[in-house]
């Protein structure tokens, strides 16, 4: 019996350290759900009781709590569905919390969104993980800059092979791991980082393979293309972090602000990593 009480508090802290890494507030709900089923199983002596708990106070804290109270540390969520033009990858970096950004960088993203319209009417800016509501420094791992809501990461564009249709959002499940890798022509700096020892620089593209076929999608040049000269072009953002063989594909060589992040990160040609000045 005490061998078995000693492992539940281990696996309950595993837990919380996992919500909390995935979701910065989700530990500490853990902790509350946790608490209150302890008083309700009186009541309710139901199965699954914690959990029950734990996704209605989640849900509760993300919807109404977490973005007045991020407002106070300087952070506004990213639209979730006001804006049809700047839109998330996928629901689950809202629900998850990483969506954060400071209010400036969001309104960047807005402008640029809306000057996309010009060439490519009805496109919309997908964005992936940016920063969790808060303390400045805390990072949203796995990317240990993401942690002064000045960061975020946007998707790349993608057409079917078959019928050249733009394809909505990212065709990979998570949003990365999908590359728009080096032609034969192209130097391939991945490669070079993990001759160098790097292993982790296609890490996320190992994930990603098993779910889904790159040979059904193509890399979008052009919408790509417009959407990184807009960033470069526009005063609020520091820099911008793609693989060098895409911003000479692309003929961006002239905007000082794309850079190579070196191999210490993972390799840049499945999104676009943003930085607000
Ligand atoms: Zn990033």
């Amino acid at each position: 019996m005490h061998l078995r009480a000693i492992f539940r508090f281990f696996a309950h802290l595993g837990w919380i350290a996992f919500l909390t890494l995935l979701t910065q507030i989700g530990g500490f709900i853990w902790l509350l759900a946790l608490l209150a089923a302890f008083f309700l199983r009186r009541q309710w002596p139901l199965r699954g009781l914690t959990w029950v708990v734990f996704i209605l106070l989640y849900l509760a804290a993300t919807l109404f709590l977490v973005p007045p109270l991020a407002r106070l540390n300087g952070r506004v969520p990213m639209p979730v569905f006001s804006n049809p033009q700047l839109r998330p990858e996928s629901l689950w970096f809202c629900l998850l919390n990483r969506h954060y950004v400071r209010p400036d960088l969001r309104a960047t993203l807005e402008k640029v969104a809306q000057d996309m319209q010009k060439q490519f009417p009805g496109a919309a800016i997908w964005y992936l993980d940016a920063n969790f509501p808060f303390i400045n420094g805390y990072p949203l791992e796995p990317h240990f800059s993401h942690s002064d809501g000045k960061k975020i990461d946007l998707s790349f564009y993608w057409t079917h092979a078959v019928s050249g249709a733009p394809v909505n959002a990212n065709p990979s499940p998570f949003g990365y791991g999908l590359y728009a890798g080096p032609l034969p022509n192209e130097r391939d700096y991945a490669a070079g980082c993990k001759q160098k020892g790097y292993w982790y620089i296609d890490l996320d593209g190992r994930i990603t393979a098993p779910f889904i076929s790159g040979k059904n999608y193509r890399f979008d040049a052009a919408r790509t293309r417009e959407l990184l000269r807009l960033l470069a072009e526009h005063p609020a953002i520091r820099r911008i972090l793609v693989q060098p063989h895409l911003k000479q594909r692309l003929g961006l060589s002239a905007f000082g602000k794309l850079r190579f992040q070196g191999c210490k990160a993972a390799r840049h040609d499945d999104h676009a990593h943003v930085e607000l000045r």
